[in-house]
């Protein structure tokens, strides 16, 4: 650290605070034996403790301070706005135990994202509740199960996922005590359909797809691998991770897929990567409505006249149960999301698609001559291209180290796995062309470097306020506490 911790700035006898006078009795402390007096707080004035945080926050790289093309995480720009709305206080000074006819506002909120994220994915009815992407699969694939429970059909046990899926797809199906099969990718980046038909049994769960994938690819045969999936008994589990391609273009639900998550903090700009709690509702098709989550926000009484509809909560007639504490990230996420959608309307997000897609290929253009992209076609809203320069030895790591010192955020690096040295570039809706070309004109000096000075790539970077991390080292020797006052234990 080049930073000294607050211990090391701390001074005997400085404060932050003073208390008032108290206006009750004073009260005698607990006897001696039941206070510590060893416990060594730092003592810091109010502004020595802002600067030490403020000082602290310039180490982070961040959306409101640069591009941020970290493919598959959509780190668009989040709007001001959602901060304001998200703290207005019927939203903010409220609690999810008041009787329902005290937060008629929040569960009409609730009611009319449910509505729109229907409206915009096909579905025929969402849940709110789960957390993030991942808890949205674990609560997809808990619906797929009890659906083949309910009729019966108990012995489909096997989930297929393309090879070029998110981790989280294996990972959620694995939870559930499911094997996993691997499906490859054709020469296109499609699903092999030659090897789905191979695995396409009656112990079929479903195909966990990610349309477009991970590649930024939409699938070209997506009608035909989707009725193999359903002539074989299995349902069509949706990542919607990449639906900033497809926002007012194509609708999940109506493509055929029963189940989906929506990634509210990537496609509806709720801030994410350690900016805020995540949020992944998940649509489902009529076949899986009765087993969503409980509770679901639903009218229960109908507007009659002037007076207002009753918002409440139901429980779906075979609902797999409760999936979070509550309702889900209320504040955090739905209210955000709720407003990114309103602002938008129909027409602004379809422009969010129609822009995504034109940046990522715009940047794609740019690239293709000096960096190899292996499955290279039109793009959606993300390109994967090999971190390779012809005739030097540098690697996808390096370059991205390098961007660093340019003042980007590094694509997302070895992933998917099924690209060398993988470099996935999403440059989402919001930046301009101007952003764009100076991304591009350092890639393309970094190749450069690449040939001519290479060493100055490989020990990069060299003007962030900490070098080349051993990354190995701190995942094998993880050390969770960087100071420890005298006598105290390493939590090592
Ligand atoms: C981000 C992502 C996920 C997981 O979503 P989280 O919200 O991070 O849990 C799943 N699949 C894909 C393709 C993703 O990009």
């Amino acid at each position: 650290m080049t930073e000294p911790t607050l211990f090391e700035l701390s001074s005997p006898g400085r404060t932050g605070m003073t208390f008032p006078e108290p206006d009750v009795p004073r009260f005698d402390l607990p006897e001696a034996g039941l206070l510590r007096d060893d416990l060594p707080l730092p003592e810091l004035a109010e502004v020595d403790v802002v600067r030490h945080y403020m000082a602290l926050s310039r180490y982070n790289y961040s959306v409101d301070g640069g591009f941020y093309p970290l493919g598959s995480c959509t780190m668009k720009y989040n709007p001001k706005i959602n901060e304001d709305t998200c703290r207005l206080p019927g939203f903010l000074f409220t609690h999810p135990l008041q009787p329902i006819e005290t937060v008629q506002g929040n569960l009409m909120l609730m009611y009319q994202l449910q509505e729109w994220l229907k409206e915009i994915s096909g579905f025929a009815a969402v849940t709110l509740q789960p957390a993030a992407g991942a808890h949205g699969e674990f609560t997809g694939v808990l619906m797929m199960r009890a659906y083949h429970k309910a009729r019966g059909d108990s012995k489909r046990v096997k989930m297929l996922v393309p090879d070029s899926a998110h981790g989280t797809n294996p990972a959620s199906a694995g939870m559930l005590g499911m094997t996993v099969k691997v499906i490859p990718s054709d020469a296109r980046g499609n699903v092999d359909l030659q090897a789905l038909k191979a695995e396409c049994d009656d112990t079929v769960v479903g195909l966990m797809l990610t349309n477009p994938n991970t590649l930024g690819l939409f699938d070209e045969n997506l009608e035909e691998v989707i009725r193999l999936v359903r002539e074989c008994g299995g349902l069509m589990y949706g990542d919607g991770a990449n639906l900033n391609a497809l926002l007012g273009i194509v609708r999940p639900g109506d493509l055929g897929f029963d189940v989906m998550h929506f990634n509210l903090h990537k496609t509806f700009s709720v801030p994410h990567g350690g900016g805020g709690p995540g949020s992944g509702p998940v649509g489902v098709s009529e076949r899986l409505a009765d087993f969503l989550p409980a509770p679901q926000v639903a009218i229960l009484e109908p507007a009659i006249g002037d007076t207002p509809p009753l918002y409440g909560f139901v429980t779906p007639k075979h609902s797999i149960g409760r999936m979070k504490a509550f309702h889900g990230h209320f504040g955090g996420g739905l209210v955000r999301a709720y407003t990114y959608i309103a602002m938008h309307g129909a027409e602004g997000l379809k422009d969010v698609s129609q822009y995504a897609v034109l940046n990522a290929n715009y940047l794609a253009a740019r690239l293709r001559g000096t960096y190899k992209i292996p499955y290279d076609r039109i793009c959606m809203h993300e390109f994967v291209m090999e971190g390779r320069v012809e005739g030097s030895d540098v690697r996808a790591l390096d370059i991205s180290k390098r961007l660093m010192d340019y003042n980007f955020h590094p694509p997302t690096n070895y992933f998917p796995l099924i690209v060398h040295e993988a470099l996935m570039i999403e440059p989402t809706e919001t930046e301009n062309k101007d952003t764009l070309d100076r991304f591009a004109d350092a890639l393309l000096a970094i190749a450069e470097e690449a040939r001519t000075n290479p060493e100055v790539v490989k020990n990069a970077p060299h003007n962030t306020p900490f070098g080349r991390m051993d990354e190995v080292k701190a995942a094998r020797e993880l050390v969770l506490c960087c100071w420890l006052p005298e006598g105290y234990e390493s939590s090592r």
